[in-house]
């Protein structure tokens, strides 16, 4: 298994307010804020890291905050959904928990016989809780009013929405080592089975939605994760192989990536377990202190004083 893609590493998006982020997915779904760190591109402007205990890949959520973006709307060409593994049970909890936050359901039923909630966070972007038929040994991260037998265990599935299935489909099967596992209605669902969990991609095919670009709310990338940088740079070649572009690699301080759009017009990365999220903070203060690459340590303090409070 160590050649494969493993699945879901991350899933990176884009937020309207730094604080009203923070506030959501550390206190209303209770992940860990493993990582504040500054966008690499833009130090003047956060990167939130959300997962589980210590950050496993398959857990982890980032965003980039924006302070006022304008929201963007979900279309075709981009990844649409982010679906969560929660414990047996635990859906009442969270109708429950939603409506005491004032949080929509949208959305409750069975997808390949599971059972599902839906909902958006506050900048609009779309999730769904799911209760997985095969069991999720994963741990979740427990908070005060989130407890482990309730708490999200880390991602189920991504889906990408596209106006046409069949060329991601195909990168999917052909460079990723997918296999199609079914269909319901205009949703195409690939697996991989070189992980148990994580390991679902759902293809959405649909012509009449329109190409639209990234906003508040959106999905900005998904990462597919893999054992190294050896492992890495072999698909590195096999996507070039096939015809695609693909960006040197690129070191995240957290893991290292390689950058590719696949032909339906969704951002792909490849992303490596190591060296993770404790490489400059022990696990017990993950997210504690501001994180920043060697490149912007000399600009500690103006880069914190342009940050917004998250108090
Ligand atoms: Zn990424």
């Amino acid at each position: 298994m160590d050649n494969k893609v493993l699945g879901i590493h991350h899933i990176t998006a884009i937020a309207g307010y730094a604080k009203r982020n923070y506030d959501f997915y550390t206190k209303v779904l209770g992940l860990r804020f493993i990582k504040k760190t500054v966008n690499f591109d833009d130090p003047k402007t956060y990167h939130f890291y959300f997962g589980d205990e210590v950050g496993s890949p398959g857990t982890i959520l980032t965003f980039f905050p924006w302070e006022g973006i304008p929201r963007g709307k979900q279309g075709s060409g981009m990844a649409t959904e982010i679906g969560y593994s929660v414990p047996d049970k635990s859906l009442e909890f969270w109708t429950r928990r939603f409506n005491e936050y004032y949080v929509r359901v949208n959305d409750a039923g069975t997808r390949f016989n599971e059972e599902y909630i839906s909902f958006e966070d506050p900048d609009g972007l779309p999730l769904t809780l799911i209760v997985p038929k095969t069991p999720d040994n994963r741990q979740g991260w427990e908070t005060d009013e989130v407890k482990a037998n309730v708490a999200t265990k880390g991602f189920h599935s991504i889906t990408l929405t596209l106006a046409n299935v069949k060329e991601t489909a195909r990168v999917l099967t052909d460079i990723f080592d997918y296999k199609f596992y079914g269909q319901e209605g205009q949703r195409y669902r690939y697996i991989t089975t070189a992980v148990d969990n994580g390991s679902i991609v759902d293809l959405v095919e649909d012509p009449a939605q329109k190409r639209t670009g990234n906003g508040g709310g959106t999905i900005h990338h998904v990462a597919f994760r893999v054992k190294n940088e050896e492992v890495l740079m072999a698909f590195r070649k096999k996507v070039l192989a096939s015809g695609l572009n693909i960006t040197d690699k690129i070191d995240r301080n957290y893991f290292f990536s390689l950058y590719f759009r696949e032909p339906g017009g969704v951002l792909f990365e490849l992303a490596t377990d190591n060296p993770g999220f404790s490489i400059d903070e022990p696990v017990s203060e993950l997210g504690m202190s501001l994180k920043l690459p060697a490149q912007y340590e000399s600009a500690r303090k103006q880069i914190e004083a342009v940050l917004p409070s998250l108090a």
